[in-house]
Parts: C-alpha cells; sequence; structure tokens
C-alpha cells in the first residue's frame, strides 16, 4: 500500500510541477521545428515531440504537449503550412501530450484516440494536467475513438495509428506513415532515456518491448523515429534502446524467480551500467527498475 501511495504522490507532483514550469517558463519556450521528410516534420519544445504531416488535406497533428504553449505551436506549424489543424491524435493520456487539447477543440480540430484515452482523461482530472480549464474539459476530449487500429488517408499518405495494449499506459498508439517512412512512437520510446512507465495506469514493460518490436517490424533501415521524447530517432537508436529494456528487463525477472523483493532488486543494481547515459530529470535507473519489478510482478 505504502508503495501505491508513494506513485500516486509521485503522479501528482510530476503532473504539478509540468503545470508550474509551464506557466513559469512559457515565455522562455522555443518551438524548434525539424522537416523529417516529405510532408512529416517534428516539433521539439517542452513536453511530448509533436509531429506534423502538412499537405493540401490540410494539418495533421500527433500530440499537443501544454496549453499555454499552443500559440507558439500554431505559429511554427503556420511556417510549414497556411492550413488549419484538421486532425489531432493523442498518443496517451498524458498531459504533456493532450494538454493543447482545448485549445484545438475550440478551433474546430477533429481529436482522436485509442479509447482508454478518452477514459483516463474524464476518469482522472488530474491527468489533464496540460493545462485544461474545468470548462474546456468537454471539447478538449477526442471525439472518434478506435480499439486496436485506425487509419488516416491525408496529405497522399496512408497514416497508421496502431494502439499497443498496456505498454507505457493502457492507451498508447504509435502512428505509421507508410508513404513518407516515418514512425512517430508516442511514449512507447524514450530515445536516449529510461522510459517511463505509468504502471498505475496500465503501463507495463512486457507491453512497451511488444510496441518496439510492432515497429520495428514495420520497419527498414531508412525508417525515421519520432520519438514521444528525445531526439529524432534511426532504426539503430530503436534496436539499442529496446536492448536496453530487455536487459534490464530480463535481469530483474531472474532476481524475481530467486525470489527478490523488491528493495533486493534495488540494492543489486541491475541497470548500472545505463544509469549514466539514460538518467534524465524524472526517471533514474532506480525508478526505472522499480517500474520494471512492479510490472512483472503486478504489485
Ligand atoms: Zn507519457
Amino acid at each position: 500500500m505504502r508503495r501505491i501511495l508513494s506513485y500516486a504522490a509521485m503522479a501528482g507532483i510530476l503532473a504539478l510541477s509540468a503545470t508550474q514550469a509551464t506557466a513559469q517558463d512559457q515565455a522562455s519556450v522555443e518551438v524548434r521545428t525539424e522537416h523529417v521528410r516529405g510532408h512529416i516534420y517534428a516539433l521539439f519544445a517542452r513536453g511530448g515531440n509533436i509531429g506534423v504531416s502538412a499537405g493540401d488535406d490540410g494539418v495533421f497533428l500527433i500530440d499537443d504537449q501544454f496549453a499555454p504553449l499552443t500559440p507558439k505551436i500554431l505559429a511554427a506549424i503556420a511556417e510549414i503550412s497556411d492550413q488549419p489543424v484538421r486532425y489531432l491524435i493523442n498518443t496517451h493520456y498524458h498531459g504533456d501530450h493532450t494538454g493543447g487539447n482545448e485549445n484545438l477543440g475550440k478551433m474546430g480540430t477533429v481529436i482522436v484516440a485509442q479509447d482508454n484515452v478518452r477514459v483516463q482523461l474524464i476518469s482522472r482530472p488530474l491527468n489533464r494536467s496540460g493545462g485544461w480549464t474545468d470548462e474546456g474539459a468537454g471539447i478538449g476530449l477526442p471525439v472518434i475513438t478506435f480499439n486496436d487500429q485506425l487509419s488516416f488517408h491525408l496529405n497522399g499518405d496512408e497514416a497508421r495509428a496502431i494502439h499497443v495494449a498496456n505498454a507505457h499506459t493502457d492507451g498508447d498508439s504509435f502512428i505509421h506513415f507508410k508513404g513518407a517512412n516515418v514512425i512517430h512512437m508516442g511514449d512507447i520510446m524514450f530515445n536516449g532515456r529510461f522510459p517511463y512507465i505509468d504502471v498505475d495506469a496500465g503501463g507495463n514493460v512486457t507491453g512497451v518491448l511488444a510496441g518496439y518490436d510492432r515497429a520495428l517490424a514495420l520497419a527498414n533501415d531508412q525508417t525515421l523515429f519520432i520519438p514521444g521524447h528525445g531526439p529524432m530517432a534511426s532504426r539503430g537508436d530503436v534496436v539499442s534502446n529496446r536492448a536496453m529494456i530487455q536487459t534490464v528487463r530480463d535481469r530483474v525477472a531472474a532476481m524475481i524467480a530467486d525470489g527478490k523483493s523488491l528493495e533486493e532488486v534495488l540494492s543489486a543494481a541491475p541497470a548500472a551500467e545505463y544509469d549514466e547515459a539514460y538518467t534524465w530529470a524524472f526517471i533514474n535507473a532506480a525508478k526505472f527498475v522499480t517500474a520494471v519489478y512492479r510490472s512483472l510482478t503486478g504489485e
């Protein structure tokens, strides 16, 4: 019980700190645009990386960071396209990927997500930590939801959103642009960082690995990957991030099979060799190992 409480507390702190940081620092945040390939761009600012498909059919957006950043995000999109944002997909419910929903919903953007994203956004007001107002809770919700897969036929390409069960959360999708050969991974992938696995919202390391495998099965050596966090990734980057997760997962699984407690697993430091390279502001080796342990034990 103590562990569950501490996780709930951590989630709350994450949400609060994200909101506060946004309020304080929004003026200084710059949106950096990277042309990925063809009609696809990536926007990097604060929070989850944004994917943009821009063309004659309008703008199709993947994730929208925090509410106060919407004007800057729209300004960056205006440099790419004079078309409106017609569709938005949320890769999952977290506030740094859905915070702009209310603003975009008011502009007439059609919001799409996997079924569980809508459920999470309705049932956990704390999760609308990206800056929604209470009044905007309705218009910021996804109006089209899907259970497994959904295709967007826009801008001369087919973008297929593919749900991966119980990965970073219970509602993750990655988006595969077949023509452009680009995959937006959502938070299934943190490039060069220990992944955050939201176990309390149905996340599980096993699903994260399955998500990597499903994306890799659609990819070739030319595929370009937009991770949920971190810089653009090649196929090789995806493979090496996956290998780190698999290695730690296997070590923790062996210790669990030996009857080790979480405390004993943590003191054995099964992710020590990755600590320096992969630790970042939110997730260090101990937090990642704890999420792996909880994933495998159900505790
Ligand atoms: Zn996330």
